[in-house]
């Protein structure tokens, strides 16, 4: 069977596929660089894991006290903060955000720039240069083309001596059902690299064994009392900076003094034991009286998020866990007695699924060495962190070391060339899914720094797509760095 699909007759320079953390911005960015750009995404609104898997709130990225990642990043917080969706707590951690305000600022920012999105619309599978007349069979002149089943993956230039190969177009899915659309450059920032891997670049995913980090699905309890909850909290040695900078956790063996409770509920049937294995509740500026987890974690089993039969089971596991959470809750912490479920979130949180094989392959050396790169667009200093389905959580900041990275004002640099996919010439891939070795990328992986690559990507596809031919390897590194600064960047 063949599937027929329109190419559209209209074009763009850039479009973004996933409108998530990085790709939000990254179309913001290039949409401000002067390009016409469209940004496709598969849910309703834009910001991805921090808006729609809940991820609040952004996990601090410092040196020296300083934030790392500041440019387009500074004005998402600025104006989540004008909204009421955002807060500074009183040590001066400016990261607490509402993921539903999140929502509303990027798709203002992304349409007040000019740009262009696409809700409800997935991405299915590139055209490439090559094969538009080829293994997609063109019908009807130019406008209608039957699909040929891929037959072999494509070849790596690297690997046959070949000249890296174009994207012509992206077929997508949506109501309307196929089409194809035409850019001059492409960004994949699905965060599984979907639309490189069926480019066919190369990919990592998971560790050594194949093994992803834990999923999570995270949810918010409302009708909490939360300056009981706050004193009960601070009486348990969970110290906290006040009842709407609340911050509290549990993990098996980890010295939480919420574990006595942990167990007593495993004990009493309310909780299983693996739901003690990552527990964590935060605050939401803007939502008085919520708190959101990020937890439960997925059974183990279910680890691959690039997977869908294992990301639509780890839906229902999470919401069988959020039910013995929320018994938990009332049962056991002063505050929740008539606590209700405010929100489950859209989707499962994924930590990690394919990561790309990139110009360059950002490695723990890296990190534990502070590498430098000429080619820098980001820095970062968030410590490796692995939330491993093979049991606990891995954090490498808590482990003594005399590595140059331990140190308090160290950081380590990720290379523009880490978000180029080799063997693509108009392609680039910021967020998690870049080039990077399983623990580098537990690293690299939070917000702010998908932020700060995504805003990188952006204008280098901008100009790739006005001045090279789409040609993504001759923007001059230069200029993108000198811009990068001019707009906040910290490098
Ligand atoms: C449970 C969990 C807790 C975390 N905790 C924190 C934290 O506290 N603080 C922090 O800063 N970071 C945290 N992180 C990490 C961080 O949130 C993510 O790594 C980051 O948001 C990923 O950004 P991204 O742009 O790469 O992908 P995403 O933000 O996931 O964006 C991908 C987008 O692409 C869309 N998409 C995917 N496939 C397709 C397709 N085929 N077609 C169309 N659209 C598609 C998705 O809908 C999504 O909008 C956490 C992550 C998880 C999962």
């Amino acid at each position: 069977m063949t599937l027929a699909y329109q190419t559209l007759s209209q074009t763009w320079d850039v479009i973004v596929a996933g409108g998530g953390t990085a790709g939000a911005i990254a179309g913001i960015a290039a949409a401000r660089a002067g390009a016409r750009v469209l940004v496709i995404e598969a849910q309703g609104s834009l910001g991805g894991t921090g808006t729609n898997a809940w991820v609040t709130p952004l996990m601090r990225n410092l040196s020296a006290g300083e934030n790392l990642n500041r440019g387009l990043t500074d004005e998402l917080k600025a104006r989540l903060l004008a909204r009421g969706d955002g807060a500074v707590d009183p040590n001066g951690n400016d990261n607490w955000f509402n993921p539903e305000g999140m929502k509303f600022v990027l798709e203002q920012m992304l349409l007040s720039a000019g740009g262009e999105v696409l809700y409800h619309t997935h991405v299915v599978e590139p055209v490439m240069a090559d094969d538009v007349d080829g293994r997609w069979l063109m019908v009807d002149g130019k406008d209608t083309a039957h699909r040929v089943p891929l037959t072999a993956p494509h070849p790596f230039p690297q690997a046959t001596g070949h000249k890296p190969q174009a994207i012509h177009s992206l077929v997508i899915h949506n109501k309307g059902g196929l089409q194809a659309l035409r850019a001059a450059v492409f960004i994949d920032a699905t965060g599984d690299a979907d639309l490189a891997a069926r480019a066919g670049v190369p990919f990592h995913a998971g560790d050594e064994d194949g093994i992803h980090q834990a999923m999570s699905l995270r949810f918010t309890l409302a009708g909490v009392d939360t300056a009981r909850l706050c004193a009960f909290l601070n009486a348990n040695g969970q110290g906290q900076t006040g009842e709407h900078f609340l911050h509290f956790w549990m993990v098996w063996g980890k010295n939480s003094t919420l574990e006595p409770l942990f167990r007593e509920a495993v004990e009493a049937g309310v909780l299983l034991e693996r739901d003690g294995d990552y527990f964590q509740g935060f605050s939401v500026p803007g939502r008085p009286g919520e708190i959101s987890f990020n937890c439960p974690r997925i059974r183990p089993e279910l680890h691959d998020g690039a997977d869908p039969w294992q990301l639509s089971a780890a839906q229902t596991d999470g919401r069988e866990a959020i039910d013995r959470l929320t018994a938990f809750c009332r049962a056991s912490l002063p505050g929740c007695e008539n606590a209700f479920i405010g929100v489950v979130a859209p989707m499962v949180g994924v930590r990690e699924s394919r990561r790309i094989v990139g110009e360059y392959t950002l490695t723990l050396t890296d990190i534990l060495d502070c590498a430098r790169f000429p080619d820098v667009i980001c820095r970062n200093h968030y410590p490796v962190d692995i939330h491993s389905v093979k049991g606990g959580a891995r954090l490498l900041h808590e482990r003594d070391g005399t590595a140059p990275y331990f140190a308090k004002d160290a950081y380590h640099e990720i290379p523009f060339r880490a978000i180029v996919p080799v063997g693509i010439s108009n392609l680039l891939v910021p967020g998690r899914a870049a080039s990077s070795t399983f623990e580098a990328q537990s690293a690299i992986r939070v917000q702010q720094n998908c932020h700060s690559m995504g805003e990188a990507a952006g204008i280098a596809a901008a100009w790739a797509a006005r001045e090279h031919d789409g040609r993504v390897r001759d923007v001059g590194i230069d200029a993108l760095q000198t811009e990068l600064r001019r707009l906040g960047g910290n490098l």
